[in-house]
């Protein structure tokens, strides 16, 4: 199931590389492919026992979308990522653009896959609400198909979403809402 994704993510990829002018090239950095692309930092500080993952998850963000790239930062950043014990397991607190928090329950991820969790709060971050009717492929269907699917990226619906939800940047606003997890994604 990864690697169906990661194929898809990478064709996808491949079809919006283009031409840099000398002065796109010189203004991107590795990974950014020459686009557009608006800048959402966020820190780990507060989730060091998932460094790793977390570094995971984002990477799988980054290949899938070119209208938003995600940057971890020291300090301040947009969003950031914490940890600890919560009986309502994992949830995103954010506006839905980029700001607030995604927290990662202990329990949550011993049952259900790690990279899955984290990238299915950051895709609240990005905008994407949750469907736990959906299939495994589809990263927003969260623990409705089980702790047993360990797909963590988003399939060509919700990056062409996320895409269209950065089409212009910072500048759409949203409501920060706390999107809980409370009974599919929750630990049981
Ligand atoms: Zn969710």
């Amino acid at each position: 199931m990864i690697r169906k994704s990661f194929a898809a993510a990478a064709l996808a990829l491949a079809a919006t590389i283009a031409p840099m002018t000398a002065a796109q090239a010189s203004a991107t950095t590795e990974g950014d492919f020459g686009t557009a692309a608006v800048t959402v930092t966020y820190t780990v500080s507060g989730a060091p026992s998932f460094r790793s993952q977390i570094s995971t998850s984002i990477s799988h963000w980054n290949t899938s979308v070119t209208n938003v790239r995600l940057q971890q930062v020291s300090s301040g950043g947009n969003f950031a990522f914490y940890e600890g014990n919560d009986s309502r397991g994992s949830y995103a607190s954010t506006d839905g653009h980029g700001r607030g928090y995604v927290f990662i329950d202990y329990a949550q991820v011993r049952q259900y896959d790690v990279i899955r969790v984290i990238t299915h709060e950051t895709g609240h971050v990005l905008g994407l609400p949750d469907h736990y009717s959906g299939p495994c492929s589809e990263l927003m269907s969260g623990g409705g198909p089980g702790p047993s699917c360990t797909n963590s990226y988003p399939n060509a619906t919700e990056r062409s979403r996320v895409n269209s939800l950065w089409a212009n940047g910072f500048a759409a606003r949203g409501e920060q809402v706390r999107i809980a997890e409370p009974q599919i994604f929750a630990k049981s």
